[in-house]
């Protein structure tokens, strides 16, 4: 399998040119090199597309031995080491699908010291110590360090026990790398792999030839479809939905539409998959339709959109996906459409997963702050990489900076919606979902209402400044401020202790304004 032995580049620059063929290090990749070829730890954060793999394959080229490369993706690894393969650099990989065969070549192959990468998946690790202990190893690589966080939204047990890398082989050098970092996730990777010591290097997460926009469901497959053709007509995209199902559908629909559309999730055969995803890496204007399953180590540069129908259950995972648009740097368009359903489902989910209570505290925040970047008033770049630490000016190429959303003053329409929820909950023992609280507060005549009497409610009728589409933006503004809850399976909502301000009058409430958001795309604006 291996490639006839090359001798080894001298520098790094000398093997990034006479392997990979390109001219320069982009960014921080010379620094981090450098580290690990001096034999020292680091920590990379880089956003998806950013040239993570090059920080590790680089200097297991230029240091003596293995470059031991730990990766939570078997199906990645197999397409990582053909790439490599392709490049003449000798690659192979262990993981639990090979046969008993296979693994003795390879570690032949690697205890002969003629690998210069190995990729292994964590849970072989413990198998293969001591494999490890008689071969040369250049550095380990932990790719995709966040999965070692217990808070994050990828966590994997089997990243735990990669603590022993050091406390086994203190002397070989080590670079963590992920795409995902918040502080939190950060200090996380450094203590629990033992990277105190480690150099830290954070790359910008900006991608400003993306644009973003958050838009309210209304009915997203035909929003999806005018920015399809208005916008990128014949140009490839990935349309993310919750569902396998609903993948499907939308698939389907699109197709009927005229859009060259392909359903990509776990429940298609492996088959139907692989050509499927074949035909969207080769061919021109293929628009994906998948689940988050799709889309890992995928590098095609051109998608340029990413649309997702639903809303993702995290901000690291939202901008994990839309990270896939517009790779080769030319003008990209990030669309979410989500709605009120959207967080009820989300809730429930959580609620009935398993998992104890801390893991769904820690995805009920994660959850929150996806909220919390659906409805800001302010810049969706701010707040996106606010939330990654990283502090920004307004990005004039969002949604809310093309068309800043309008406020109003919203404390005597919230002081209405929460004070219906408390009346209903003191007079009736009874707690609803946003649907029948918006036909209260509208007034109107439904066979639900006159059956439990709520025609009385002294908040019956009084909500008509409002349409029935802007009641829904009030409850999911109010969710994204803290001052409303969706509980239990029904996901009826609740007060927040917060809200109690609101009520007394002590505090305003500042609402955005419902209209029709921007379909401009930055094409359209040059
Ligand atoms: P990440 O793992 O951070 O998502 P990759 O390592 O897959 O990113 O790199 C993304 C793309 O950028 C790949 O096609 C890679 O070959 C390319 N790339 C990385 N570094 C350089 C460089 N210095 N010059 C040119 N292209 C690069
Ligand atoms: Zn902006």
């Amino acid at each position: 399998v291996a490639a006839p032995p090359r001798p080894r580049p001298e520098t790094p620059i000398d093997a990034l040119r006479s392997v990979w063929g390109y001219d320069a290090f982009r960014d921080q990749q010379a620094e981090i090199i450098d580290t690990l070829v001096r034999g020292d730890d680091a920590i990379v954060l880089m956003p998806t597309g950013g040239g993570k793999s090059l920080c590790y394959q680089v200097p297991s080229l230029v240091r003596e031995g293995t470059g031991v490369v730990v990766s939570p993706l078997i199906a990645l690894m197999h397409d990582q080491v053909d790439a490599l393969l392709q490049l003449g650099v000798r690659a192979a990989y262990l993981n639990s699908t090979q046969s008993i065969d296979e693994r003795r070549a390879v570690e032949r192959d690697l205890l002969a010291g003629e690998l210069d990468l190995l990729y292994l998946a964590p849970e072989r690790l413990p198998v293969v110590g001591d494999l490890l202990d008689r071969a040369p190893i250049a550095l380990f690589a932990i790719d995709e360090a966040h999965c070692v966080s217990q808070w994050g939204h990828d966590f994997r047990p089997d990243y735990l026990q990669l603590s022993i890398l050091h406390e086994r082989w203190p002397s070989i050098p080590r670079i963590a790398l992920t795409a995902t970092a918040t502080v939190e996730t950060r200090a996380e990777i450094a203590e629990r792999l033992d990277l105190q010591g480690a150099r830290l290097f954070v790359s910008s997460f900006d991608r400003p030839n993306i644009q973003y926009r958050i838009a309210p469901k209304q009915d997203a497959r035909g929003q999806l479809l005018r920015i399809i053709r208005e916008e990128h007509p014949g140009e490839a995209g990935i349309v993310y939905c919750l569902s396998r199902k609903s993948v499907e559908q939308t698939a389907t629909w699109l197709s009927q539409n005229g859009v060259e559309a392909l359903p990509y999730h776990a429940g298609l055969d492996a088959g139907t998959r692989a050509r499927n995803q074949s035909r969207f890496l080769r061919e021109e204007g293929v628009v994906m339709c998948a689940t988050v399953a799709f889309g890992m180590g995928i590098d095609k540069p051109d998608v340029r959109f990413v649309a997702h129908l639903d809303l993702p259950k995290s901000v690291e995972g939202y901008y994990q996906e839309t990270g896939r648009a517009g790779r080769d740097g030319e003008p990209s368009t990030a669309w979410l459409a989500y709605g009120l359903q959207d967080v009820v489902q989300q809730r429930r989910m959580i609620d009935e997963g398993d998992g104890d209570r801390q893991r769904k505290r820690a995805q009920t925040l994660h959850l929150d702050a996806m909220l919390a970047l659906c409805e800001t008033v302010e810049c969706r770049r701010v707040q996106l990489l606010g939330y990654f630490g990283q502090p920004s000016e307004r990005c004039g190429n969002c949604d809310t900076c093309l068309a800043p959303p309008e406020t109003l003053d919203g404390t005597v329409p919230a002081q209405k919606l929460l004070s219906t929820i408390v009346r209903l909950q003191r007079e009736h023992r009874q707690q609803y979902g946003a649907g029948h609280l918006v036909d209260i507060l509208l007034g109107k005549d439904t066979e639900r209402i006159r059956r439990l009497g709520h025609d009385r409610l002294s908040t019956y009728g009084i909500g008509g400044e409002l349409s029935d589409q802007e009641w829904r933006g009030v409850v999911r503004q109010l969710l994204a401020q803290g001052l409303l809850e969706v509980q239990g399976e029904y996901g009826v909502l609740a007060i927040t202790e917060a809200a109690g301000d609101v009520l007394g009058g002590r505090r305003e409430v500042r609402l955005r304004r419902e209209q029709e958001r921007v379909r401009r795309s930055a094409k359209a604006k040059a």
